[in-house]
């Protein structure tokens, strides 16, 4: 039988646990305070920041979301930036994307203070991954590797297959899987066969973006299929995965919504609590 895996109770333990560790901040003199950077109008993307704020008050952590018009210039966001990373009482920078098209993200995010830099966004931090030194991940990959370990089945020696290969999601996901000793394949839209590949799949990332890409018979019985996609179809939010035949075929799966997504914001906050406590440390 399918076992669903449940990113709102992961997601509602690690707050707990986040929790813990900001009172033990804040009785050290320290209230970790996360800088969350937007630039534009898209109501998505602003209700987006707005809920990570939620989410940190939810903790008792600090939060500030700076609002920026279209218009910002490049050096005008970059200035910006420089300032959050001098500012000792800020731990952790969000800087949301897109970018406006007259910004280039690449110029931007190099930016970012390093230590500061929550969503893995930095060339040295992605670089550092691949390395397999310590850094941050970005936090959607760190949500699915929670999530896989959440089933208790250990990834050494498994073959994982992840489908989507953004910088973002499935690379980062791809090297994370590596470091656990999997045996990694990475699919994209040039895969020939993307059936043949996914079959052989204990663990099956999904990171694509087109709705139910992933149907039933292409999942090996029993495999572990965590789906990142957010895709909207008639008025619905719906994964890379085709749920209903899915599920028949899978040992366990996580839903959309209510898997990856929730699981990634708490992600935030625990990255953002590390950067209070590392920079707390001198490290
Ligand atoms: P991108 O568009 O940057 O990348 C999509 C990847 O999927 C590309 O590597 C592309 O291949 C590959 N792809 C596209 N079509 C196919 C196909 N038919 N078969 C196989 N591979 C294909 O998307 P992101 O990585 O940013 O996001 C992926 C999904 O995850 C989206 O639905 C997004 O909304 C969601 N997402 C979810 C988050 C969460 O917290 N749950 C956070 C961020 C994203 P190629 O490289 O060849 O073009």
């Amino acid at each position: 039988m399918t076992n669903l895996i449940d990113g709102k109770g992961i997601a509602a333990e690690l707050r707990a646990k986040c929790a813990e560790i900001v009172s033990n901040l804040i009785s050290n003199g320290i209230v970790p305070k996360l800088a969350v950077i937007i630039v534009g109008d898209d109501p998505a993307s602003h209700q987006y920041v707005n809920s990570r704020a939620a989410d940190c008050k939810a903790v008792g952590m600090d939060s500030t979301v700076y609002e920026l018009p279209s218009d910002t210039t490049q050096s005008e966001l970059i200035s910006l930036l420089e300032q959050i990373n001098v500012d000792p009482k800020i731990h952790g920078i969000l800087l949301q994307m897109p970018l406006p098209i007259h910004m280039n993200p690449d110029e931007v995010v190099v930016h970012i203070s390093r230590d500061k830099d929550v969503d893995g966004l930095h060339p040295i931090n992605i670089g550092m991954l691949g390395s397999d030194k310590p850094s941050f991940a970005p936090c959607t990959p760190s949500s699915i590797m929670q999530l896989i370990k959440s089933t208790g089945v250990p990834i050494r020696g498994k073959n994982a297959v992840v489908v989507g290969r953004s910088n973002v999601v499935g690379k980062p996901a791809a090297m994370l899987l590596l470091q656990e000793n999997a045996t990694v394949t990475i699919c994209h839209s040039k895969t020939v066969d993307l059936k043949e590949h996914t079959m052989q799949a204990d663990i099956l990332v999904a990171a694509v973006g087109v709705p139910g890409l992933i149907t039933g018979d292409m999942i090996k019985p029993g495999a572990i299929v965590i789906d990142a996609g957010i895709n909207r179809v008639d008025g619905k939010t719906v994964g890379d995965v085709d749920f209903e035949s899915a599920k028949e075929v899978a040992g366990a799966i996580t839903p959309v919504p209510g898997g990856v997504g929730p699981v990634t914001r708490t992600i935030l906050l625990m990255h953002t609590l590390d950067a209070a406590e590392r920079i707390n440390a001198g490290n």
